[in-house]
Parts: structure tokens; sequence; C-alpha cells
């Protein structure tokens, strides 16, 4: 066949630029020895290849089988084109012409190759802590915006130098158009201020083995770090942050270090280990941690060490080592957003830290770590931030561009366009004027790096969020829609799962709160839904919540609300009631009765906060959820056998209603003869998940589709107990496997949703 040459003509798009893409592309054809040229354009990567139809053909497969670890390829558009002849590939000069977006790429880990360099006495780059590739670095937080390159990030500050500036325009180089390359001779600075003298990252690590809290700039922001074995120094962390409760994360060096607290296996190993790197939620292993560093629950957050910086904080051979677990938590003050900017953290962390290790490359925008769980082998995201933002999720149909707002707790933003949407870092709770803040500067971030003007809004359908009011103050004259709560929730993954405009499941939305159609305070739904809409078929049975957020605080006032509805006595004899002050039960026997001061809610993360205290669990949280993470903690392996526990159903009304009252009944008899905790929880889950089993029978009305989401399936207990049984039933469960259930991923649903009515 030789002598018979083609030329084609190929059009990628996805995350394709700032990656090493065109080297890549570069390297494939001189190996198959094709003719032709690769550039950039502002709609992705043009290609033009030409030569033998097989090398043609196996180029192809190449691109689309091993391409770059950090590309996403999303679509490849393939034309005949004339053949010019001629041989050598080279890559053009970019063009910024057409229509199209290029994406920019999250940041990324450390890879393989730099690691190994920076370990390496003869190479130029030992001990560089700002080393990276086309492969690795900074990405998301360095961009001020697009087209990617130097000039529109934080490196903008520092000039290559020659030798830098040589493989930057080397093709066949490492670093070819690397946009952070640098070195020792040209690149940005550590900088160590606090006790002891010395090189900075000496001084720090003797700081941490004396027991010191330090601030580390890192990637995405400031971290403050302790020694993870130190209870002193943990403790002193957590009452300098006004942490309570709520479990730190602690990052070790390598998965060796990651086997030694917690328990690995293979599909752990493999997301502790990947360019992404995110928190994984892990059960503790023997070896110890400090116990303040997350009491109350069986499970670890860890990380692996991310940034060059962070490696050489745990040292490298010939260093004396600093301890090998560090408690890596977020550089704010409980609630507040993560600090990125050198003055704000200098004065916002400046009680918290004893000394700081930074460097004067900015941070142009915060991204916190991500969290992710797993569950049956599977990965359960529960906060989607660094390493995952801003990949693209696609979308089932085109939409107009949109910005869709989320809600108030563990909030993201996302803007959407055309097939494409993007959803923003974790920005956090909006109950301060520093996450709003951050929440504006988050939109329009997210608005420069991928081009999209938004022409409508979308937000929560309640009335009082302040990020609907947000969007409602921003709005100027393009419309604000609303999306009720739970129907974003199951919007969202349906969407992960790329259902189309006219698929309809059924949904189960259970959360902690929502804003529901009635007034009322959602939680324990059941709905018919499809992008365009939803019929509320059940919920559980509405009970009172007074005064929304001291119940949300403490749980004894849920059970006490729970027990009320039940028509059970308030007897001494249950926990919850004992837990609860004589004067307190006695104004609350007074709302109940008069519905002074509550708001309905048929809330499930309430009713899991109830049997927690009702079981004696915990009776006042500190974080959110802490009673049923606590619960589940302690369910976790056993077997609550033939229990009796069993939800009601009444469906004489429209929408039917799920009662708890026998459930609660049970468990007050449980805990009253003092079973064990475990015990009654393994039987509250397991009831729950039957409860899930018999709404799908009872209400699937012929679909096949069961969607679960919405916080309360961060659970992961449940979620696995639940799926297994709807699958043994014969339905497809669609779960969340690529953003959290909780209220993190609701700006995806809204943006479906608000899209498609
Ligand atoms: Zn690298
Ligand atoms: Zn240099
Ligand atoms: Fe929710």
């Amino acid at each position: 066949m030789t002598g018979h040459r083609l030329r084609r003509r190929l059009l990628v798009r996805g995350v394709v630029q700032g990656v090493g893409f065109r080297p890549f592309v570069y390297t494939t054809a001189a190996e198959l020895a094709l003719a032709g040229r690769v550039c950039n354009d502002s709609a992705g990567v043009i290609i033009e290849i030409e030569g033998d139809p097989a090398d043609l053909d196996e180029f192809c497969r190449r691109l689309r089988e091993r391409p770059p670890p950090l590309a996403v390829i999303e679509a490849i558009e393939e034309s005949a084109i004339p053949v010019r002849g001629g041989t050598g590939f080279h890559i053009a000069d970019s063009t910024c012409a057409g229509g199209g977006r290029t994406l920019a790429s999250p940041d990324m880990a450390i890879c393989a190759d730099c690691a190994a360099e920076m370990r390496d006495p003869a190479d130029r780059r030992y001990r560089h802590p700002f080393i990276t590739c086309t492969n690795c670095g900074p990405r998301f937080t360095i961009i001020a915006g697009l087209p990617y390159d130097r000039d529109r990030t934080s490196m903008a500050d520092f000039a290559m130098c020659r030798r830098c500036a040589a493989e930057y325009r080397d093709p066949a180089d490492r670093r070819f158009h690397a946009q952070p390359i640098a070195c020792p001779d040209c690149g940005p600075r550590l900088s160590y201020d606090g006790p002891g003298v010395g090189e900075p990252l000496t001084a720090a690590r003797n700081l941490l083995r004396e027991g010191g809290i330090l601030a580390v700039k890192g990637i995405g922001g400031y971290h403050l770090a302790c020694d993870a074995t130190n209870e002193d120094a943990v403790a002193r962390l957590r009452h300098r942050k006004r942490r309570g409760d709520k479990p730190f994360a602690v990052m070790v060096p390598d998965l060796d270090a990651a086997r030694a607290v917690a328990d690995v296996d293979d599909t752990a190993a493999a997301l502790l280990a990947g360019p992404q790197r995110p928190i994984v939620l892990l059960a503790r292993g023997r070896a110890g941690v400090a116990g303040s560093v997350a009491p109350g629950i069986p499970d670890l957050g860890v990380l692996l060490a991310y940034a060059p910086v962070h490696l050489l904080l745990f040292g490298l051979p010939g260093d004396e080592p600093g301890p090998q677990t560090l408690v890596m938590t977020s550089g704010n003050r409980g609630g507040e957003p993560i600090c990125y900017d050198d003055d704000d953290a200098r004065a916002r962390l400046a009680d918290l830290a004893d000394a700081w290790l930074s460097h004067d490359r900015r941070i142009l925008v915060p991204c916190d770590d991500s969290v992710v769980r797993l569950v049956d082998g599977a990965e359960l995201p529960v906060r989607r931030s660094r390493g995952y933002a801003p990949l693209p999720l696609t979308l089932p149909a085109p939409i107009a561009p949109t910005l869709a707002v989320g809600a108030d707790l563990k909030n993201t933003c996302a803007v959407g366009e055309g097939r494409y949407a993007w959803l923003s870092q974790h920005v956090g709770d909006m109950d301060d004027l520093a996450t709003l803040r951050a929440f504006g500067d988050a939109t329009e971030h997210l608005s420069a790096l991928t081009g999209v003007r938004p022409v409508h809004l979308i937000a929560d359908a309640h009335p009082r969020y302040r990020s609907a009011l947000w969007a409602r103050t921003h709005a100027g004259d393009r419309p604000v829609h609303t999306v009720q709560h739970h129907h974003a929730h199951i919007a969202a993954v349906m969407g992960e799962h790329g259902l189309g405009l006219e698929d309809t499941v059924l949904g189960i939305a259970f959360d902690g709160t929502g804003y529901g159609s009635d007034g009322a305070i959602w939680g324990g739904e059941v709905l018919a839904a499809g992008y365009k809409g939803y019929r509320r078929l059940a919920h559980l049975r509405y009970v009172p919540l007074a005064a929304g957020d001291t119940s949300v605080h403490r749980p004894y006032r849920m059970a006490l609300a729970h027990l009320w509805a039940a028509g059970l006595d308030w007897s001494e004899r249950i926990p919850s009631v004992r837990a609860c002050p004589d004067v307190e039960r006695k104004i609350l026997a007074h709302q109940f009765r008069t519905g002074l001061g509550c708001t309905p809610t048929s809330s499930m993360g309430r009713l899991f906060d109830a049997v927690s205290s009702l079981a004696g669990v915990r009776h006042s949280v500190d974080y959110e959820a802490q009673a049923a993470i606590e619960l589940e903690g302690l369910s976790r392996g056993i077997d609550g056998g033939a229990s009796g526990y069993r939800f009601a159903l009444d469906r004489s009304t429209d929408p039917a209603v799920i009662d708890p009252a026998p459930v609660i009944a049970r468990v007050v008899a449980d805990a009253v003869a003092d079973v064990p905790v475990g015990v009654i929880g393994a039987r509250f889950h397991a009831a729950v998940a039957a409860l899930i089993v018999d709404l799908a029978v009872d209400f699937a009305d012929g679909v096949s589709a069961v969607a679960l989401s919405g916080g309360v399936f961060q659970n992961a207990l449940l979620l696995s107990s639940a799926t297994t049984l709807l699958r043994a039933r014969g339905f497809h469960v669609l779960c969340h496997r690529r953003l959290p259930p909780n209220d993190g991923g609701l700006s995806f649903g809204q943006l479906l949703a608000g899209n498609a009515g």
C-alpha cells in the first residue's frame, strides 16, 4: 500500500491546551513518520496529518486511546483534505480564529517524572519547590483568563531564564509550553517566617517536630499544618481554629505512610495517588494519629502530598525528617473561606499559626482540597474542588449561556453553554460576607475561564437563600428562574448519567433541608421527575421544626418532635428527653401544641438526627450531619437482625405520607432496653434501605430507573444497602459518582432543570 498517501484534518475538542497535547501529537506523528502540522485554535487543537492510510489510522487510535494524562478529549472531528506532499511534522504558531472554546485544566499533583528530578542531585531542578511540567502543576488557581498562556497566569511575574525558555520552546522537551515552567534561577522563592533559623524547609520541619502550627502556602490556598501524632499540637490547632469536633484530614508523603494510618485497598490506593490527589475518607488503621484528629468517627481523611513543597516539607533523603503524618486543614477560621492572598492570610491567620512557610507565586483563585468516599469500590464525591474544577460535564441538550448559583450550604456555582457545564470549586456555606465575596469571585473567574456570558440565571426557590438573593441583585435585566431544591438534586444525578430530555426517573431525594413548594422544609421526598418537572409522589410525614437552626444544632429537639408526632411520651428513660433541660421541654411542648415558631419538615436528615439522639449517640452537634455520621460509624459491620423496624405508608392522600412513628417506637423500646447503639443504628439503616425499595416498588409505575440524591446519600452504609436491594429487585440505580450528592452538586441540577422547563 506504500505510495498511496492521504491527508486528514482533525479538530480535537476538550481539555487539550496546556496539557502537553501538541508535544504528544508531535512525537506520535514522528514515530509513525507522518507529515503535517498541529496548532492550537480557540476551538481546540487542529491537526493535519499525511501519510500511509494504515499509519493515519494508527495515529488516530493512539490519539483516542493514549492521550496525555491531563487531556480530556470531548470530541474529534475528522475530515479528508487534499494531499500536500512533503515530509516532516511541525508545531505551528497558535491561531485564535473561529468560534468554540478551549478548556482550562484543573490543578494537578506533581508527576512521577518531576518528583524524580526533584530528588536527583544532578538535576538542575534538584529540590526546586516549584518544579512542574506539561503533565503536572498548578493551572486553575493561577490562570486569570483564556487563552491559557503565561501572560495570563501569575507566572507572568517571573521572567523565564535562558535555559527554561529553551525548554519551553522545544517540542521534544517535556516542558514544551508548560506555562508555569520555572527553575531555581528564575522561579518563585520559598520563604519562612517564624522561630528558628536556617533554610526555610529545615526551619519549618523543626517547628513541626516541636509541635508548632505552620501555615503552609500551597496550590489553592494556605493550609494549617501540625504533627498529627502530637495530641497537644492537634488540640491547640483545634482550639485556635474554633473547630469543635469536625474531623481534620491528614497528609502523608506516600502510599506506605497512608497504609500505616488507614485501610488502603487497591481502589483507594489508585485514588490517593492519582493526579487529583483528593482527601479520601478511609477506615482508620491501627497505627496512631492523635485522638483529637477525628473524634467520634471510625474514618480518617487521608491525602498524599501533591505539591512539590509538601514533599520537601516531609523531607528528602539526607534531611532530618519532619513528622510523616501531618494534619493539613484549610487555612481559615471555622466556616470562613480558605485564605489564599498573602496579606489576607497574614491578617486572618495571625493568631492561628506559629510560623509561615510561604512563597511569592500568587494564587489567583482559592481552591480547597477535594474529598471523596469509597462505596463498594466506587467513588462517591463529598466535595468536588481541587483537581476536578473546572473539568467540564456534558449536557444532554444544548443550553443558552446560563449561570446557576447553587444552594447556601456547601455552595458551588455553575455556568453552562451549548453542551458543556462547568462547576466552580467549593465555595462553602454562604453565611458570612467573606464567603459571599468568594462566591462573586468564583462566578467571575468561571466566566473568564469559559467565556460564558450568562443570559439568564438560575437559583434555588428558597425566598431567603443568600445565593438566590445574590442572583436577583446581580441579574440586572436578565431573568432569574428558580428550581425546587430536590428537583435540582434529582436532575443533577440524571445529568451525571447522561439521561436525555424526555427521560423520567423515580427520584428519592433525602437530605437535611430544602425549601418546598408549600413553604415547608422538605427533605424526605419521592418524586416522579424529569428535567422539565416533577410530581411529588410521597414524603416523610411532617414534624414540627421549632426555631430551625437551634433544632439543627440540637438533635434532641428533633427526637422530641418525632416522639410528639408519634404520640409517644417524653419519658425520662429516653436519652433525648434527659438531654433536654426542663424549661426547654416546656417551651417545646407549647410550641408543638400551638405550632408557634415551628415550620413543618419532612427532612430525612433530621430523622437521622432524631434517631441518633434517641439511641443516645449524640444530642448536640457542632458540624453538619455529625449525629448521622457518628450513628453510621457505630452501625457499620453490625447485623441488626430481624428487628421489626418498619416505616408505615399512608396512600390515602396525594402525595402519600411515609410515617416514621412505628420506627421511632421501636428505637425507643430498644434504647430503653439498653440494646447497643450500634444495633439500633444498624436496624435503622436497614429500615431506611427497605423503605427505599418499598417506595420504588410502590411508585415506580413502569419506570425502571431509581435516582438517589441529597446529602443523606453521603451515608455509605445506607447507599450501599439501598443500591444492593434495589438492584436485586431489577431497578436501574442512578447514584452520584462525579458530583457530591449533597448541595455541592446542586448547581449542576439547577442548570439542567432550569433550562429544560
Ligand atoms: Zn511533572
Ligand atoms: Zn529558569
Ligand atoms: Fe439538599
